[in-house]
């Protein structure tokens, strides 16, 4: 027996641990578990109103008409549903996906639809084909939290644009663009969530959409259009995709994840012909295929339920939630705060006075029982330390309620009101 073996296992595991830290690719640096991860544990206790996860509230779907449906699928498309399928999606999903995309003014074939289990694997997949170390994505400050961890995973550098209540602010764009060409640098793409977003909660003004792609195409800058609450207006109301204004230089991703159920992984790519090609290599050499099992029930749930009701359904019990939230804010904020007012989606993104950290409070907002994400977390430079993202999707409205109460007496309390 060596003396290592002889060693006690503890101090073995110890060992092999500093052992890997050495073979890691030098990538693995930029891979790190997000705050909302690390959150997680300590927001899920029951006695925690948690204003910090993004999760759907399923409660409203139907679960015994999905029994039914899927008892079908296996009893007539078993041998299919449980096979490996297309590397690009199976061929009835992607015309369904067309017909879904149209809502939002796109005109698309079947065949520049890849299907990707969720859109956060096309997230990854477009920058994996797009990007080298070093290279720069734009994207809103602030931005999505895994669209940073891919971009940071693949060694890209995140510039942020800033954005206001109409989204995406056309001359900071221009400004971001020509200082990073200035320093020498390529820009891959620009990243953008034009409608209810993640995590500012606003949407970009219809008059800003064509002035966007303008500057991109100008600059010859791709534009990575991500989507996935769209179909979640309060008002019902739609706005046209920057894919259906511009089919050439726009990647378009979407998802079944807030229309239907996040389970089942089920998200998608648009893209020019030639980029949906290295998408599909790139896709197949991750994946092989994505789920047949899932795309079959996605495909089936589509032509045999009322999902357009279904989304309804969700925008009423979201537009309820949203307007809980915004009343609490109303009546507990302490002065100096301000906050978006979203039309649509999850989320609410909060500004708090100075002198607050958000990050440093939030251990102190646990122990007060209310948790959201701070504002850091959305950006990849620092930055967001006097705000925070509040989301209204998952506790209900009374929930809401006293989870804003909370938030505001430890405001409060940092503010030594
Ligand atoms: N993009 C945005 C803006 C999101 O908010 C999310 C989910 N929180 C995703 C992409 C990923 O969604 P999924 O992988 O479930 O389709």
């Amino acid at each position: 027996m060596t003396s290592q073996e002889s060693q006690p296992p503890q101090q073995n595991r110890g060992r092999s641990l500093d052992a890997h830290l050495n073979r890691y690719a030098a990538r693995t640096a930029g891979m790190t578990a997000s705050e909302i991860r690390a959150l997680f544990a300590v927001a899920s206790r029951p006695e925690v109103v948690s204003l910090a996860g993004g999760m759907p509230n399923l409660s409203a779907l139907p679960m015994d008409s999905l029994a039914t449906e899927v008892a079908r699928l296996v009893a007539e498309d078993g041998q299919v549903a449980f096979q490996y399928g297309s590397a690009q999606g199976v061929p009835e999903l992607r015309e369904q996906i067309t017909e879904v995309m149209a809502l939002e003014g796109i005109r698309a074939h079947p065949d520049d639809v890849v299907v990707t289990v969720g859109s956060q694997m096309a997230l990854d997949t477009v920058t994996r084909i797009f990007c080298d170390p070093g290279d720069v994505v734009l994207a809103e400050a602030p931005s999505y939290v895994g669209a940073l961890g891919s971009f940071s995973a693949y060694q890209a550098e995140v510039v942020h644009v800033a954005m206001d209540d109409d989204g995406l602010i056309p001359d900071a764009l221009r400004a971001a663009l020509e200082a990073v060409h200035s320093a020498g640098k390529r820009v891959k793409f620009l990243y953008t969530i034009p409608n209810f977003h993640n995590p500012a909660g606003v949407t970009m003004a219809v008059e800003r959409r064509a002035e966007v792609l303008e500057i991109c195409a100008r600059h010859n800058v791709l534009v990575l259009e991500d989507n996935p609450y769209g179909l979640l207006g309060f008002d019902d109301q739609t706005y046209p995709a920057l894919r259906s204004m511009d089919e050439e230089n726009v990647v378009y991703l979407g998802s079944f994840s807030k229309t239907f159920a996040p389970g089942l992984r089920v998200g998608w790519a648009l893209a020019p012909h030639a980029v949906r090609e290295k998408l599909v290599l790139a896709s197949e050499s991750a994946t092989l295929c994505p789920p047949t099992f899932n795309q079959l029930l996605v495909s089936r749930y589509l032509a045999t339920h009322d999902w357009q009701g279904q989304v309804k359904t969700y925008r009423e019990v979201y537009s309820e939630r949203r307007d809980a939230m915004l009343s609490a804010l109303e009546q507990y904020m302490p002065p100096g705060c301000t906050w978006t007012k979203p039309d649509g989606g999850f989320y609410v993104w909060l500004t708090v006075p100075e002198g607050v950290d958000t990050k440093a409070m939030l251990p102190r907002a646990v122990t007060q029982r209310v948790a959201y994400v701070s504002g850091t977390a959305f950006h990849g430079d620092g930055f967001g330390s006097r705000q925070m993202r509040l989301s209204f999707c998952y506790p209900t409205p009374e929930r809401i309620h006293e989870g804003v109460r909370r938030l505001g007496t430890v405001l409060r309390d940092e503010l030594e009101l």
